[in-house]
């Protein structure tokens, strides 16, 4: 059983960093917490390397310890979490410099690049995959623990509301508030603030939304000029994807944000029943879940709209 050899992989390694994915959401940050705190449960120690930390985070427990960059180049064992591929993870040099590796994620288009890979594609969040684990293993869980594990949840179910929840992401729910977790608390910080970056961007969002494919399809985006503008963080762009999204009538959302240096559009596609997002995405080097995927696409606005506009299409028809 792979979590099995998981946990003697983690039980025999010296020294152990965790990683995810580049432009990490509340489920990548909350996995690698959540998996350090576990770790430590185990009486060991891990280091979770991320380059780009979203502030909305920083009141998570070891959100200060996260690195940058570290001394040790070799790791015993490095973990990867919540990220389908080796190009998306972020600092992935510490991945393939390292002894051992594991994959843990929910994408169903992760590729494997593991030495052990646990993936499990019909669960809502990579922090819910932790919590089965967590049980398998018989870690102590701490309100420390399902603090993080509960930003990811919340999160990837867009504060649960998305069709991949299941009996299990209640249950989980229930457990954490049981054992102390402000719920309501994690949920007004992912759910129910906005930066005033993300607010200055969603005006921006707005008012360039375009209606398209008799109102099947809406597509917005922004530059990297308007992140100047705004003073934009990471992580402020979160969420603007929905703003399309929940406008009735509306199968596809497309939201794009600029990447200057690569010449380049970043792709969020959101979808309702029917169109899979993800297969899309897969066609530009992307990936994700069949209702949220993303890629990054060579083009100016209007190029890289025709290209999306033209495969949606195909499967509008199909
Ligand atoms: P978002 O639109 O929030 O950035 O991403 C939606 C989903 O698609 C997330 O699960 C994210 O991990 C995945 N995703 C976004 N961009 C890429 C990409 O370039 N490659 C792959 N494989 N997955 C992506
Ligand atoms: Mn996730």
């Amino acid at each position: 059983m792979t979590l099995d050899e998981i946990l003697k992989e983690i039980k025999n390694a010296q020294t152990i960093a965790i990683l995810t994915h580049e432009s990490p959401d509340g489920d990548a940050i909350g996995s690698s917490l959540a998996l350090k705190l576990m770790i430590e449960e185990l009486e060991k120690e891990a280091e979770v390397i991320i380059p780009e930390f979203p502030r909305t985070f920083q009141f998570l427990p070891g959100a200060e310890q996260v690195k940058i960059d570290t001394e040790t180049k070799n790791y015993d064992l490095v973990i990867s979490v919540d990220c389908a591929t080796l190009k998306r993870l972020a600092k992935n040099e510490y991945f393939e410099n390292a002894k051992k590796t594991i994959v843990i994620d929910h994408h169903g288009s992760n590729n494997m690049y593991g030495d052990l890979n646990y993936v499990n594609p019909a669960s809502p969040a990579c922090c819910e995959i932790l919590v089965s684990m967590a049980e398998y293993f018989q870690i102590h869980m701490t309100k420390e623990i399902g603090t993080c594990i509960m930003t990811g949840m919340i999160t990837d179910t867009g504060g649960f509301r998305y069709m991949g929840i299941t009996p299990e992401t209640f249950e989980y729910t229930a457990d954490l508030l049981r054992i102390g977790v402000d719920i309501p608390d994690v949920y007004k910080r992912i759910m129910g603030t906005k930066t005033k970056a993300n607010f200055e961007l969603t005006k921006k969002v707005i008012s360039r939304l375009e209606m398209l494919e008799d109102g099947k399809v809406a597509f917005s985006y922004i530059n990297a000029q308007d992140e100047k503008e705004v003073n934009a963080e990471p992580g402020d762009h979160e969420g603007l994807v929905n703003i399309g999204k929940d406008i009735e009538g509306v199968l596809v959302s497309i939201f794009i944000r600029q990447k200057e240096e690569e010449n380049a559009y970043k792709v969020s596609l959101r979808s309702e029943d029917g169109i899979n997002v993800s297969d899309i995405c897969l066609l530009f080097g992307g990936g994700g879940h069949s209702r949220a995927a993303g890629a990054l696409i060579q083009g100016n606005v209007e190029e890289v709209k025709e290209k999306l506009m033209k495969e949606i299409k195909k499967w509008m028809e199909s």
